[in-house]
């Protein structure tokens, strides 16, 4: 069956998967969703012998239907190398009586990378099936995660041209390090005298400036966007879901067709909302459980009903969930209003103008799907002191508020349900709060310094992604201010 897309805003129907890729946003402001969200075409007992690369066929499929068996298998292939330090991409490990689900073994150490090896490839691909023959330019801003990801997930990838802006002040030395040390001809990164924000926005105008938009076509280029409200990245995350549910079956943990819950430490919206396309297609999902840091706007939300995001922003040790709008939030607010784009459209239109919109009665009973929770940065540090002093398994800060959340709903709701605890980075990109958590003399060394100290302390083998950047050498170390953001831009492209 054929698939087709259409904006939460309404104002745009009909668009095939490959340009709804291609586009990222809906030019009413809207994300794209499925007409229809599939249901699996096969059923699990038939899917329970495959690869993760098999599954990731399985799923990404029945989304983008446009794309021939030969062009997705393609994809995957390229996407899930040996890019990954495990062959399974992303396994399950049981540590005592918990589960985590690790997302963090790919270049970058964090889960933005399963949908960021892919997404180049099938934007790449869509390029060509919609005939566009200039070559494609990914513009991207970044407070530390998300940049190193793209960057990798881009680098050496024909066709396309990757160029990242970063608060030189504003991430951490090994997240700089990262990625002023990336290699590939097709790569640029360049710091900024200003805060994420001042990056954020700037990228925002430049992709609004028709001006350079048409100099750029008649030299051959386009601007595209990665960041993770393109559905080329939701969908590839879908999968891991289905990967874990049945390494739970083989290994005999669970029962074929018993339902689980998964906790995922969540920022925009984009990894809880796999999990409740993944349970609208099928997979037995439980309660999908919501885990924030101390900008509890989504448990308040799930709370109350009402989002708001007037409150000041906490700078917490889990910096990728420091985030007051969860942008994908809209495509669950969308279904809330069983596909009412006129309603939604209401709602996200109150968000920008108010900071607020509250939904009603009908629209919360059906959010029975999931719990909300948040763990303080006290719970968070605490946490990975426990589970490492009682179960000897390292937790990065992220996965520790996950963690804290899933004893909070275990203590209330006395749910004996099997969990899957989504773990979406490595300890050892976050040295320095996992180290210091565990004791506060770790304060005075370095930070590579501490990698080594958390690899004998842990008896864990040094990630690769964290090896490489130690003796590398600086490739990128262009620095401009705000105002000068095209001109560098201009440069690069040579226009
Ligand atoms: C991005 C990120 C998250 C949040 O994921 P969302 O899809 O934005 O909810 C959580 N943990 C880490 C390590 C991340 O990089």
């Amino acid at each position: 069956m054929s698939q087709l897309y259409k904006s939460t805003r309404g104002k745009e129907l009909n668009i095939s998967p490959s340009l709804a890729i291609l586009k990222g946003l809906a030019d009413d402001g809207g994300l794209f969703v499925p007409n229809e969200i599939p249901k699996f075409d096969k059923s699990l007992n038939n899917m329970i012998n495959m690869t993760y690369h098999e599954l990731a066929y399985e799923v990404m499929k029945l989304y983008f239907t446009d794309f021939s068996q030969e062009e997705l298998t393609n994809c995957i292939q390229k996407a899930y190398d040996n890019k990954f330090e495990t062959s399974e991409i992303a396994p399950l490990i049981k540590n005592v009586d918990r589960y985590y689900l690790e997302l963090f073994h790919g270049k970058t150490i964090a889960f933005k990378d399963v949908a960021l090896s892919i997404l180049p490839h099938l934007l790449t691909t869509a390029a060509k099936k919609n005939g566009i023959d200039k070559e494609i330019v990914i513009l991207t801003a970044t407070s530390g995660d998300t940049g190193k990801a793209a960057l990798s997930g881009f680098a050496n990838v024909k066709g396309t041209k990757i160029i990242v802006f970063y608060p030189k002040n504003g991430v951490s030395p090994i997240q700089e390090h990262q990625m002023i040390t990336q290699k590939g001809d097709n790569t640029f990164v360049i710091g900024i005298n200003g805060n994420f924000d001042d990056a954020q926005n700037g990228v925002k105008n430049i992709l609004n400036n028709q001006i350079l938009k048409e100099d750029m076509l008649k030299a051959g280029y386009q601007f595209s966007s990665a960041n993770s409200i393109n559905i080329g990245r939701l969908v590839p995350q879908i999968v891991y879901y289905v990967y874990g549910y049945i390494q739970l079956v083989k290994s005999g943990e669970i029962d074929l067709l018993e339902p689980i819950n998964v906790t995922v430490p969540t920022g925009n919206f984009g990894n809880i909302l796999a999990a409740y396309y993944a349970k609208q297609m099928g997979l037995p999902l439980n309660k999908l459980i919501c885990a924030s840091n101390e900008n509890k706007v989504l448990f308040d939300f799930f709370k109350t009903g009402i989002y708001n995001k007037n409150r000041p922003f906490i700078l917490t040790s889990s910096p990728s969930m420091d985030i007051l709008i969860s942008s994908n939030l809209e495509r669950l607010i969308y279904r809330l209003t069983e596909d009412d784009s006129m309603k939604c459209g209401l709602f996200m239109n109150e968000l920008s103008k108010k900071g607020c919109y509250e939904i009603d009665e009908q629209m919360r009973n059906k959010l029975n799907d999931f719990y909300g929770g948040f763990a303080t940065q006290e719970e968070t540090n605490s946490t990975i002191k426990d589970v490492f002093v009682k179960r000897n398994y390292l937790l990065d800060p992220h996965t520790a508020v996950a963690e804290a959340v899933y004893n909070k709903y275990v203590n209330e709701t006395k749910d004996t349900t099997k969990t899957i605890i989504i773990s979406t980075a490595s300890p050892y990109k976050f040295t320095r709060s996992v180290m210091t958590s565990i004791n506060n003399s770790y304060d005075k060394q370095s930070d590579f310094e501490l990698v080594d100290e958390m690899s004998e302390l842990s008896e864990t083998k040094i990630p690769q992604a964290i090896e490489e950047i130690k003796n590398a050498n600086i490739i990128h170390n262009k620095v401009c201010k705000i105002q000068e953001m095209t001109q560098s831009i201009k440069e690069i492209l040579q226009l």
